[in-house]
């Protein structure tokens, strides 16, 4: 598989240089060539198979031969090695819990099998490579712990100083072997500046080989497909008729897999994108106008983005038609207030915990089926709640109980270093580290 750059469509790339650059010229987004189609037979009868198997057929025509193929099931099958189930909130909403891997949310699928990838292509390069991330919380923790002891490759981590839950920093600073961790005496916004300015530096970069892990690289973003496949499995025996899937988003990388998926023939009636008060796609879909806005901070902070770049990334699947994609997307901004409500009543009425993303998702879902109520569907719980104790407890009065997968992780010691959001320090540390 080719896959070309959105803004410099003439630069094209196999699968190998797409994962290890990251991004393309002018720092476009790599897109496949090809919308490869399932196979009819397999799509209907996806309980027939196996969720490795399923995860391979969603996988191999992105990756093609370069990888081979007992190499890419290994990786598939390491990608979703924890369950991932549908269940039933109420008669209309159901839950895709992807909550339940080593970081206890949704992109531990995508930083897995971007890692593993990035691992494989490496090991012939005699290449080491060094990963750069900035982490509002979320992101850190999966990139982390996917990468960890990953031979040929160091991760640098930047978060915000305080800025994080207690479980999440544990999760960035715990680790050490190949993972450091820099804690910035700033906001989440100086980390991300400073990762772009370090990108932008002629003096590092002939010095480190450097790549991202965000949504943005096609190992991240196409993998999330795989989930999508799998909910259908259980879907197909539990409901007749095609789910309604909302999705909570910040930066699209998520729901734009679906619609992927969707494109190749996977069955779904209507995608919700439900945003927080961040809502640059729900305001898109009412004017037609993309415009990019300040973040404003809210309860949901993974989905706090007001440029969300994997937006043109559907854009481009929808060749642009503006009535198709509103025919099969609707969004909604949820504020915070609505937010702990719906955390509070969802408790309450059906004893089901939500955390803020999923709650943002569950009244988006919600509200579209008030509009809608012959429909049924799912919303992706992206989150474990513990990870975002605060809220939780301020809408239902009850501390979270730490799964026991994370008691030995909160005992572990700190390491981290910590610095002023100053891109001539962050400079230093990394070109002494190498
Ligand atoms: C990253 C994240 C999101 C948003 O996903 P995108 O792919 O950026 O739209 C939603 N919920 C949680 C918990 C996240 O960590």
């Amino acid at each position: 598989m080719k896959y070309y750059n959105l803004k410099e469509k003439k630069e094209v790339v196999d699968f190998k240089t797409a994962t290890i650059k990251g991004q393309g010229r002018e720092k476009g987004l790599f897109f496949p060539e090809l919308i490869p189609q399932f196979d009819k037979d397999f799509i209907e009868n996806l309980h027939q198979y196996s969720d490795e198997e399923i995860a391979f057929r969603c996988m191999k025509d992105f990756v093609g031969d370069e990888i081979p193929y007992d190499v890419l099931k290994q990786i598939v099958s390491e990608t979703i090695n924890f369950e991932i189930p549908l269940k039933k909130i109420n008669e209309n909403i159901y839950s895709l819990e992807l909550f339940h891997g080593p970081t206890l949310a949704f992109k531990d699928v995508g930083a897995r099998f971007m890692s593993r990838c990035l691992s494989y292509f490496l090991k012939d390069e005699n290449k080491k490579v060094t990963v750069l991330v900035a982490t509002s919380g979320d992101t850190g923790g999966a990139v982390a712990n996917g990468f960890y002891k990953t031979e040929n490759i160091n991760v640098v981590i930047l978060y915000p100083k305080n800025r994080v839950s207690a479980v999440q920093e544990k999760q960035l600073t715990a680790l050490g072997e190949n993972i450091s961790a820099l804690e910035v005496d700033g906001s989440f916004d100086d980390c991300q500046n400073l990762v772009k300015q370090v990108f932008s530096d002629d003096e590092i970069n002939s010095n480190l080989f450097l790549t991202s892990a965000n949504s943005i690289n096609i190992a991240r973003w196409l993998p999330q497909q795989i989930y999508y496949l799998l909910a259908l499995k259980q879907w197909q025996k539990l409901e007749t008729g095609n789910p309604v899937i909302c999705v909570p988003s910040g930066n699209f990388g998520n729901i734009c897999a679906g619609i992927l998926a969707h494109f190749r023939g996977l069955p779904v009636e209507h995608f919700i994108a439900a945003c927080n008060k961040n809502d640059i796609v729900p305001n898109y879909l009412k004017t037609q106008k993309l415009e990019s806005k300040e973040t404003v901070a809210t309860l949901s902070n993974a989905m706090d983005v007001g440029n969300p770049s994997n937006f043109v990334r559907i854009l481009e699947l929808f060749e642009n038609h503006f009535e198709d994609l509103k025919s099969k997307i609707s969004g909604y901004s949820i504020d915070d207030e609505e937010t702990l409500q719906t955390i509070q009543d969802v408790y309450e009425n059906y004893h089901y915990l939500l955390e803020p993303h999923s709650a943002v998702s569950y009244k988006a879902m919600e509200r579209y089926l008030k509009e809608n109520p012959e429909k049924k569907g799912f919303i992706l719980g992206t989150a474990h709640p513990v990870k975002f104790p605060d809220a939780v407890e301020k809408a239902i009065h009850l501390t979270v109980d730490l799964p026991e997968s994370l008691e030995n992780l909160i005992k572990k010691e700190k390491k981290s270093t910590e610095i002023q959001p100053d891109f001539v320090e962050l400079k230093r540390f990394l070109l002494n580290k190498n």
